[in-house]
């Protein structure tokens, strides 16, 4: 069977969702939904029509231009897609960040433990099998799609914790330039739609080596009356020497996340418990030895991409580190990428 592959390497550890925690690999229905999810909100952008897979009326006859590519019920998928990793895959080691606050559990407050988990390794292919002919406006989109998430946005699973930054390090699917067949009649509806996201990226800059900086402990993990918490910052060392990444994406939620007041639109911003996030928040991956990169990117409600762009750049020092004795190790955190969907989206055609 004719195959396309894309190579990929992790920057921050990937997630796809396993049921089985201790299982290396990478799920490819985890791996199809989130290029689906993609797919929806680059087609959306360009005005055509997406429907939303969990509550779709999609089926053989009739269906949108997502579920022409991606399959419904009634209609067969266009392509099967095999996942291989390409050398051994490792679990990261565990790393465990408290609850700024103490938050409520079965009628107790208490600190609660947020986990970083994943799964990284060198390299895998991503290997796409045609099963109907794929026309090459699909192509065309899915090359995109691809070509955001590596660029700007992140794959797989738990995206809004700091999971599946991607750089793509090969791309043998079919190129083409051909135009994009979208059917323009159809009402957008109120999903994630690209024209609507902000996507920037940061470099936090330190004035020491960050290997030195973990070793000196220097970082937040937890408050200081949350009882039982265990430090372990072997698991950051591992981290950062073995697999170029920093885990900060919840000190950076925990930045951010203050910035909506309201507590109903905080939650529709930054999700909770059943309901996902419309913000994503990646870890730190390796830029050199004093400096790590962050991607935030989400679709805008209420202006808070402009919001968090500022509170970048003023306050990260707050919530990095465990007290301002040590935030003078900060050198600078400064905006490196700053684009809107609209921006992308005139470059993308
Ligand atoms: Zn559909």
């Amino acid at each position: 069977m004719e195959q396309f592959t894309v190579q990929i390497k992790p920057l921050t550890p990937l997630w796809t969702g396993d049921a089985n925690k201790k299982c290396c690999t990478l799920r490819e229905t985890g791996i199809i939904g989130s290029l689906r999810w993609w797919y929806e909100a680059l087609i959306r952008g360009l005005g055509g029509s997406a429907c939303d897979p969990t509550n779709s009326k999609c089926n053989g006859k009739v269906h949108c231009d997502a579920c022409e590519l991606f399959g419904c019920t009634g209609w067969a998928r266009k392509f099967k897609l095999e996942v291989e990793i390409d050398d051994e895959a490792k679990n990261i080691c565990e790393i465990k960040i408290g609850t700024r606050e103490k938050r409520k559990v079965k009628e107790e407050y208490k600190y609660l433990l947020r986990k970083t988990r994943g799964i990284m390794f060198k390299s895998a292919s991503l290997k796409f099998l045609p099963l109907r002919e794929i026309s090459e406006g699909e192509w065309n989109l899915l090359n995109k799609t691809l070509y955001i998430i590596s660029n700007y946005g992140a794959l797989g699973a738990s995206t809004s914790q700091g999971n599946g930054v991607i750089s793509i390090t090969n791309n043998n699917l079919p190129h083409s330039q051909s135009l994009i067949p979208i059917d323009q009649s159809q009402k957008v509806q109120e999903l994630p739609k690209l024209n609507d996201f902000f996507f920037y990226k940061f470099n936090i800059e330190f004035n020491k080596n960050i290997l030195k900086l973990i070793n000196n402990e220097v970082f937040w993990t937890h408050s200081q009356d949350h009882k039982g918490y265990n430090e372990d910052w072997r698991s950051w060392e591992d981290a950062w020497e073995r697999y170029d990444f920093f885990p900060i994406a919840f000190h950076i939620r925990d930045l951010i996340r203050h910035l909506e007041s309201n507590k109903e639109k905080r939650h529709e911003i930054f999700g909770e418990a059943g309901r996902g996030s419309t913000v994503f928040v990646s870890h730190g991956y390796k830029i050199s030895e004093k400096t790590v990169e962050v991607r935030i990117y989400g679709y805008d409600k209420g202006n808070i991409g402009n919001k968090i762009k500022d509170e970048l750049e003023n306050n990260v020092k707050d919530k990095l580190f465990s007290s301002s004795r040590n935030s003078s190790y900060l050198n600078k955190c400064f905006l490196i990428c700053n684009k809107n969907g609209k921006n992308l989206l005139e470059e993308l055609i």
